[in-house]
């Protein structure tokens, strides 16, 4: 007798448990259908996650409070023409990444080569595809110097088609591009960086502020492009 009515309580409990169960789901689901458009509510989630990356971002920028000092070491540099060159860099690596081949960057750093050509080998991998690059905004993110090294930091939005195997959707990002510059080659031992030289005797110009070349004389107008190495470009 005690073990039957052991027996139909534990009935009664499991039959509520999966009352409890259905509901719960069935509460979920419409919830998810009415907020995400999708029954499934992970998939829901992984939707909304989506949507939140459409939405366009805001470039997080220093600029007014970095650029005196800038401009204080580099006085003929036009910061907005190395704003362009951040543009083109990103260009470039979004085109590297579709078209599956390094494109001529220029002056570049040899890990942020060897970075490309991994992420052109995963994009193979995956099926990856980048497509309508719309570049909203450029501005100066951070600037520093230390050891002999300094390093600009430009900080992109933009807006772009991203294809992942077989689902293809539109992303707004922000991109960090990183570039260095050798002021004093005296401090660091590295082999891979590229200092200021003289474009016309071909003399080492050490220091940012010289207007022209101590040797020839040759004005030193407008190096800056040519000098700054491309050497980092992160996902914010
Ligand atoms: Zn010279």
């Amino acid at each position: 007798m005690l073990g039957l009515i052991t027996l139909l309580l534990l009935l009664v409990i499991i039959l509520i448990v999966i009352l409890v169960y259905f509901y719960i789901h069935r509460k979920l689901s419409r919830f998810s259908s009415t907020f995400f458009g999708t029954s499934d509510f992970f998939e829901g989630l992984a939707k909304q996650k989506q949507e939140f990356e459409s939405e366009p971002k805001t470039p997080f920028g220093m600029e007014s409070l970095l650029l005196p000092e800038l401009m204080s070491d580099f006085p003929f540099m036009n910061v907005e023409e190395i704003k362009r060159l951040a543009e083109e860099n990103i260009l470039l690596y979004f085109e590297s990444i579709s078209t599956r081949s390094i494109q001529n960057f220029g002056n570049i750093s040899g890990k942020l080569k060897e970075e490309i050509m991994e992420g052109i080998h995963k994009a193979e991998k995956n099926n990856t595809s980048i497509s309508d690059i719309d570049i909203h905004k450029t501005v100066l993110n951070s600037y520093t110097k230390y050891n002999g090294i300094c390093t600009i930091v430009f900080q992109t939005t933009l807006g772009y088609q991203f294809g992942f195997r077989d689902s293809l959707s539109h992303i707004e990002d922000r991109i960090n591009t990183e570039f260095i510059y050798v002021y004093d080659d005296t401090k660091t031992s590295a082999q891979d960086l590229i200092s200021l030289k003289c474009p016309n005797c071909g003399a080492p110009i050490k220091g940012l502020k010289h207007k022209i070349c101590p040797y020839c004389e040759a004005g030193l107008i407008d190096l800056a492009p040519r000098t700054l190495k491309f050497n980092n470009l992160v996902r914010k």
